[in-house]
């Protein structure tokens, strides 16, 4: 059970994934120093807070350079993955880390594209009572129309096939201890962090801020990724379209009834080629119903699907009881 935070004992954990970024880390551990010990400093959050980099297997002197890091200041920490797993598994495996030791974390791009002075307010309602407070992008101004029309497409397309994501929030967001355990209790492999967090529930708010341009280095999402996570945010958050497959067969085959009736008027009336009828009723027809069974098979494996996620059944967030 989480206890009322108290202010100044409260540790925060900002969980920093990071995939080639020799060029922004200096500048982000900066900044992000100056932030930390601005908070400290407020009574915000405890001394012993940290800031960790994880290193999703780059190739270049990142993870050189965030062990100098933890070297000459106890304030960063550091974790290493084996090889490159995704920008997901990266922020995951910080995540866990936050869990064991602090009272909340904030998740961040290594690039600072999302705006660190959300993170005040990020906090403030934390001490208000909720568990997760998402980072949303009030403009996308500084994005390319490109990025942007298909960023949000992205989200719309997402909530329709079944997955609830908020809207315009990536990955910014903070997490009380509980939270994370509870986030922690999804046991799947193929992880969509932004699609999972609403799934554990307790109280939520949103902090918008405006997102800037990278200020050095590239982008590690290319088209390509962005499709494949797109895919991935939809595959691995619900089973609808396999279900639209199911009712695409159903409307095929109810327009292959209507037609039959239509062919056969035409058939009686002597209004048509021999052979054509049953031809062409037999195709729609058939057509449908393979649709419809394809479907059926579909609801099982994604049943299965499902189970195999093995996702908590409930989190529960109080009981009374004497
Ligand atoms: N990232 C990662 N592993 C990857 C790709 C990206 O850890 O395989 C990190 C990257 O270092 C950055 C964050 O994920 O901190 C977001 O990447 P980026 O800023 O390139 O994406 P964009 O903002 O262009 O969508
Ligand atoms: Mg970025």
């Amino acid at each position: 059970m989480q206890m009322t935070p108290d202010k100044k004992k409260n540790k925060l954990y900002i969980v920093v994934p990071c995939y080639n970024e020799e060029q922004v880390l200096g500048e982000t551990s900066k900044r992000l120093k100056i932030k930390c010990e601005n908070l400290i400093q407020k009574g915000q959050i405890s001394k012993d807070s940290k800031i960790v980099f994880v290193d999703d297997g780059s190739k270049d002197r990142t993870w050189k350079m965030i062990s100098e890091l933890h070297e000459t200041d106890s304030l960063f920490s550091g974790v290493k993955l084996s090889r490159n797993r995704g920008h997901q598994n990266a922020l995951l495996a910080g995540l866990t880390m936050a869990s064991e030791h602090a009272d909340m974390a904030i998740s961040m791009d290594a690039d600072l594209q999302d705006d660190i002075n959300a993170v005040d307010q990020m906090i403030e309602k934390y001490y208000e009572g909720c568990d997760i407070v998402y980072g949303v992008r009030s403009a996308r101004e500084t994005d390319t129309f490109f990025k942007r029309f298909t960023a949000e497409a992205f989200y719309k397309l997402i909530n329709k096939m079944g997955g609830e994501i908020v809207y315009n929030h990536a990955d910014y967001r903070l997490m009380s201890k509980r939270a994370l355990k509870g986030l922690l209790e999804f046991d799947e492999v193929n992880i969509f962090l932004r699609g999972m967090v609403p799934m554990i529930g307790y109280k939520s708010d949103i902090v918008t801020y405006e997102r800037a341009e990278r200020f050095a280095g590239e982008s590690k999402y290319p088209l390509k990724k962005m499709l494949s996570f797109a895919f991935e945010g939809i595959t691995s958050l619900s089973v609808k379209p396999i279900q639209l497959i199911f009712n695409l067969g159903i409307l095929i085959c109810t327009m292959s009834v209507i037609a039959i009736i239509y062919f056969l008027f035409r058939h009686f009336t002597n209004n048509t080629v021999s052979g054509w009828t049953s031809l062409i009723t037999s195709i729609w027809f058939l057509g449908g119903l393979q649709l419809v069974a394809i479907g059926l098979i579909g609801e099982y494996i994604g049943k299965v699907y499902l189970e195999t996620k093995s996702r908590p059944k409930f989190i529960i967030e109080k009981i009374l009881n004497d």
